[in-house]
């Protein structure tokens, strides 16, 4: 059993969401010996329902395109083991990845589809994550702006990406205000943009957040309470890209890998998918990704065992 699981895989897939369940299905067709490893915290699990994934023109929850992904994978002959991955080496025929559990796993090419965190407003998990189940807490405008069309939109984060989501998201409503988590960042182009597009914008540090069944209460300091249809968070996020690092892949200021390495990383036998890649982070791109990352994989390993005929013969 222990050999088994030492045996050395064509490549390992970090990451069990879009990105690397796509790569993985691509994989197995490729008639590659592949291993999906994840650590169960793929964003696309907290989707309620998704209006823009393409095919699925009544939505589908989150945690079935997972389970559906999987299961199309896994057909096709992807092992997906739930692990953490907490290290990663190249080493001379490949990569080593030390799992929390103290073991290892081997690969001859790593695809990178770890993801990115977001950084949340500050309510108890189970409340945080009720609010997103009741769609009053919203963290992606591109995803689910259009189901707030004429509804009272706040966002959160007051600077110049809470400015840029208040303004993307002011063309499906004109009742949308923009409120600082602490104090207001803006530049006086930033305030006068938003004033001409008509979007309102709060002072006061945001003191508490009330979500409700079909709204959500806020509360500002030296302002009374306020009241809107959905919460927008603009507060960032962190990729998880400290395994990209480990390889010695430079990140861009975001701390994203660059866009490139969805082809190519820089690393021999390293790609990347999803959205620890730079971009839009939606489930179609990390699909795309994910099937570009795995025909380079396997390109890659072809041309090394090409290599390897020739140097033999
Ligand atoms: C509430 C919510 C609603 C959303 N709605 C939409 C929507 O309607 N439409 C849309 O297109 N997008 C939506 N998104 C965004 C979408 O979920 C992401 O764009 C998508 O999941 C990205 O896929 P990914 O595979 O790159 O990353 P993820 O799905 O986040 O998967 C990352 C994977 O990497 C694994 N991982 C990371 N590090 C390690 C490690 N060290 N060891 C082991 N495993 C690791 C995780 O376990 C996970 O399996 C939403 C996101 C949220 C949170």
């Amino acid at each position: 059993m222990a050999a088994e699981l030492n045996a050395r895989r064509d490549v390992v897939i970090i990451g069990a969401g879009p990105a690397g369940l796509a790569a993985a299905l691509y994989l197995a067709r490729y008639c590659r010996d592949i291993l999906v490893l994840h650590d169960g915290k793929s964003r696309a699990l907290r989707i309620p329902l998704t209006h823009n994934a393409p095919g699925f023109p009544d939505g589908i929850r989150g945690p079935e395109l997972i389970a559906r992904m999987t299961r199309h994978a896994v057909q096709y002959g992807a092992a997906v083991e739930e692990a953490e991955v907490i290290m990663i080496d190249a080493v001379a025929d490949g990569f080593r990845l030390r799992l929390k559990d103290g073991s290892t796993r081997t690969s001859r090419a790593v695809i990178l589809a770890t993801g990115i965190e977001l950084n949340q407003v500050d309510l108890p998990h189970a409340v945080h994550e009720e609010a997103i189940r009741a769609g009053v807490l919203r963290y992606c405008p591109v995803c689910d702006g259009y189901e707030h069309l004429g509804m009272r939109i706040g966002v959160v984060g007051c600077d110049s990406n809470g400015a840029a989501e208040a303004l993307f998201l002011r063309q499906y409503s004109d009742d949308v205000t923009l409120m600082p988590l602490s104090h207001p960042e803006l530049s006086p182009a930033q305030v006068q943009e938003l004033a001409a597009s008509g979007v309102s914008v709060e002072k006061g540090a945001l003191l508490a957040l009330e979500p409700g069944a079909d709204r959500i209460g806020v509360r500002l300091e030296g302002r009374a309470s306020l009241e809107f249809d959905v919460i927008y968070p603009a507060l960032g996020c962190r990729p998880r890209s400290v395994l990209a690092e480990q390889l010695g892949i430079g990140l861009t200021g975001a701390g994203c890998v660059s866009a490139a390495c969805v082809a190519d990383s820089g690393v021999p036998g390293v790609f990347a998918a999803g959205d620890v890649v730079e971009g839009l982070d939606q489930i179609s791109v990390a699909m795309g990704h994910g099937a570009i990352a795995a025909t380079k994989a396997h390109n890659w390993l072809r041309e090394q065992d090409q290599d390897t005929l020739q140097a033999k013969a």
